[in-house]
């Protein structure tokens, strides 16, 4: 079991990364989601441009077993049961807080592999340390500008409101790729280099023209939400920490239907426990259409065309 997030004491295993607890997808979807759910359910492949497809924000290739391409079409035969059309993938088998250069590429070499066993399914976005600022560009140049990725990664090496991310945010802001940041509020206090809500809000404010993915919306999310709410180029992303009823409505509440972005945090985290979250939360369809897909299709758009990707 691994998770991106360092707290990870109720992740959900392999085993269960599809799965709802002890539920059988037919009990969850006839008992905890209704009939959403069931609407939704099936829609994987489905046509491009489809406004009701799910696509997942936040994805890692670990908490499931062998080689990347076996772990990618383990994880979409768990997407497809729920309906995931698409898969945003970073950060490959995970890996330590503070990697050298050689581990940024490899990770990523991880995600090129499940790009490429199933590249109208999974998107990309490179892992980058900010600590290595000339190496993070050349590996943006690699597998962004050059490459079939298309947004940016950044984990807990260092605090992201530090100038040293600037030269990174405006070389992706060029490209129109997104950065999704992980941001906690952790209880005891966050590992040294960890980013909270705060810290990125400080970083779009310095980067009005880029766009930004706030991971976890800080897990205490009531905090994540006021913290980048003034923050217009700030989207909040809803995985990685356990169900709990009234984060998207909040989220909606206060920041808007097109600031909210469905993650599942999987496989350290089951799809479904976290696709509840949205399912479950008391919105009008279209608002939860948008969280399910349409936004994050949105600010992939002009990326995606740009590279020939089917949005
Ligand atoms: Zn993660």
């Amino acid at each position: 079991m691994q998770s991106d997030n360092p707290s990870p004491s109720a992740s959900c295993g392999p085993s269960d990364i599809g799965g709802f607890g002890g539920m059988t997808r037919r009990t969850m979807i006839a008992g905890a989601f209704g009939t959403a759910a069931a609407m939704m359910a099936g829609r994987a492949n489905t046509a491009e441009g489809d406004s009701t497809a799910i696509w997942d924000g936040h994805v890692h290739l670990a908490g499931v077993e062998g080689t990347m391409e076996q772990r990618a079409d383990r994880l979409l035969e768990h997407a497809d049961r729920l309906g995931i059309q698409r898969l945003v993938v970073f950060l490959g088998a995970l890996g330590g807080h503070d990697p050298k250069p050689e581990e940024v590429r490899q990770r990523n070499d991880e995600v090129l592999k499940a790009i490429a066993r199933s590249p109208d399914r999974i998107l990309g976005f490179v892992y980058l340390s900010p600590k290595y600022p000339k190496e993070s560009l050349e590996e943006f140049d690699r597998c962004v500008r050059d490459g079939p990725m298309v947004g940016v990664k950044l984990w807990v090496a260092m605090r992201c409101h530090e100038p040293a991310l600037d030269p990174i945010v405006r070389r992706a802001a060029e490209l129109g790729a997104p950065i999704l940041q992980h941001t906690f509020f952790r209880r005891g206090g966050n590992l040294p280099g960890e980013s909270d809500p705060s810290h990125l809000a400080a970083l779009a404010a310095r980067h009005p023209g880029a766009s930004f993915i706030c991971a976890h919306t800080g897990a205490d999310w009531e905090l994540g939400i006021r913290a980048i709410r003034a923050s217009a180029n700030i989207y909040a992303e809803t995985g990685g920490f356990d169900p709990c009823a009234g984060l998207v409505e909040m989220a909606i509440r206060e920041l808007g239907p097109d600031r909210v972005i469905f993650g599942s945090d999987a496989g350290g985290r089951s799809f479904a426990s976290q696709l509840a979250k949205v399912v479950s939360a008391d919105l009008p369809e279209p608002a939860r259409r948008l969280v399910l897909g349409e936004n994050l299709r949105r600010i992939l758009r002009p990326i995606l065309r740009r590279k020939g990707i089917k949005t």
